[in-house]
C-alpha cells in the first residue's frame, strides 16, 4: 500500500521526464499539469542503454537545461553525468569524456596538471560536506564554487558557479579599504604614522604597561625657516626632520609620528637598549649637523621627554617639558617628571 501511495505521490508532483524499468521493458515517462488541473502524461518504451546507473536517476535529463554547471556523481566523487555549463566552467574540451572523472581530476586538467595536489585534497574534503560551498581557484584568477547535496545513498548533486566576477570586485573592495585605511593612519607629507595613528600606539601601549614615554619634539623657529626659504623648502625641511627622527627611533626600537605643523613625537618602547634622554640627544644631534636649508639657516629642534602612567598623563609632561625646553632657550631637551639629562 504505502509503495502505491508513493506512487501516486510521485506521479501527481512529477515535473521532469524519468525513465524506469518495468518487467525487463525501459520506458520514460513525461508528466505536465494541465490547465484544468488534470495531468498529461506519456509513456514511451526506449532502448536501453549502456550505463544501467544513468538510467537510475531521476530528473537526469534536467541537468542540460539547467543555467548553472550541474553534475551528478557517485560517492566516490566521480561524474556520472554532467551539463556542457560543466565543461565551459573547467575548459573540457568537447572531445573529452566527462564521465568518470573526479572533480579534482577535472581540475588539475585546467591547471595542466601543474602542482595543485594542496587543492585536489581541499576539493575532495569540500565535496564531502553536504551543503557547504567551497570555492576553487582556476588559472588566470577565475574562481568557481561548488555546493553539494547527498541526496540519496551513492548519488551526490552538485552545482557549480562562476563567481570570479565577485572574488576580483571584493578583492578590490578590500585594496580599497585598506588603502584608505593606511592613508587615514598616515602623514602624507612624511610618511611617518599621523596623530590618529599615534594617539593609539600610545593608548595600547599604556594599557599594556601601566606606564609610557613620549617625546614631544618642535622645529625651532620654523616661521623663520619658512619665511626665509619658502613653504617648498619648509615641506622638504618636515619631510627631511621625519626621516631623521623615523631613522634613530626605529634603531632604538621606538616610533615616530608627525603630529601637524612642525610638531613631531616619539613613542619610546620598555626595552629600549637607549634611554629616551639618549635617543632624544641623537636626534638633535643629527638634525643639527644635517645641511637642511642647505646650510643658510641652522635648524634645531627642541624636545620634551615625558611618562606617565596613562596617555594622557604621558602627553601632558612631554608637552610642559617641551615648554620648558622653547623657554630656556630652545635647541634644548628637558625631562619631566625632572631627571638629569
Ligand atoms: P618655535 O620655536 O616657538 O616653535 O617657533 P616656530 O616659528 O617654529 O613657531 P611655530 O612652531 O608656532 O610655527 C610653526 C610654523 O610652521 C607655522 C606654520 O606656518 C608652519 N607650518 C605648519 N605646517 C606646515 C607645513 O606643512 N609646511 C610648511 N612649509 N610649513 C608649515
Ligand atoms: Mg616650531
Amino acid at each position: 500500500e504505502r509503495y502505491v501511495a508513493e506512487g501516486v505521490i510521485r506521479h501527481r508532483t512529477q515535473l521532469a521526464p524519468f525513465q524506469f524499468t518495468h518487467r525487463g521493458r525501459h520506458l520514460r515517462v513525461s508528466s505536465l499539469p494541465s490547465p484544468s488541473g488534470s495531468r498529461v502524461r506519456i509513456w514511451r518504451e526506449v532502448a536501453e542503454r549502456a550505463d544501467a546507473t544513468e538510467h537510475s536517476i531521476p530528473a537526469f535529463d534536467m541537468l542540460g537545461r539547467i543555467p548553472e554547471g550541474a553534475c551528478i556523481a557517485d560517492d566516490s566523487g566521480h561524474v556520472l553525468a554532467a551539463n556542457d555549463a560543466v565543461r565551459r566552467l573547467y575548459d573540457i574540451p568537447g572531445h573529452r569524456v566527462i564521465t568518470g572523472l573526479a572533480l579534482d581530476e577535472i581540475v588539475a586538467a585546467a591547471w595542466r596538471d601543474g602542482p595543485v595536489g594542496a587543492l585536489r585534497a581541499k576539493i575532495r574534503a569540500g565535496l564531502s560536506y553536504e551543503g557547504a560551498p567551497f570555492e576553487i581557484e582556476l588559472p588566470n584568477d577565475r574562481w568557481r564554487r561548488v555546493v553539494t547535496r547527498h541526496e540519496q545513498p551513492g548519488v551526490v548533486y552538485q552545482v557549480h558557479s562562476d563567481i570570479s566576477a565577485q572574488k576580483r570586485q571584493t578583492a578590490e573592495m578590500r585594496l580599497k579599504a585598506e588603502l584608505s585605511a593606511g592613508e587615514a593612519r598616515t602623514d602624507s607629507l612624511t610618511g611617518l604614522a599621523n596623530r590618529r595613528a599615534f594617539d593609539e600606539m600610545v593608548a595600547k601601549e599604556a594599557a599594556a604597561r601601566g606606564c609610557v614615554t613620549l617625546i614631544a619634539t618642535d622645529i625651532d623657529h620654523f616661521k623663520i625657516f619658512n619665511d626665509t626659504l619658502g613653504h617648498a623648502a619648509g615641506d622638504e625641511c618636515i619631510r627631511q626632520v621625519g626621516n631623521i627622527l623615523h631613522e634613530i627611533a626605529t634603531r632604538g626600537g621606538a616610533t615616530a609620528a608627525r603630529i601637524g605643523g612642525d610638531e613631531f613625537a616619539i613613542l619610546f618602547p620598555s626595552n629600549a637598549p637607549v634611554t629616551p634622554q639618549e635617543l632624544a640627544e641623537q636626534c638633535a644631534a643629527r638634525i643639527k649637523q644635517s645641511q637642511i636649508g642647505d646650510g643658510g639657516i641652522r635648524l634645531s629642534v627642541s624636545m620634551g621627554v615625558g611618562e606617565g602612567p596613562t596617555a594622557e598623563l604621558a602627553r601632558q609632561c612631554a608637552d610642559q617639558a617641551l615648554y620648558a625646553a622653547k623657554r630656556q632657550g630652545r635647541d634644548a631637551i628637558v625631562s619631566w617628571p625632572e631627571r638629569a639629562v
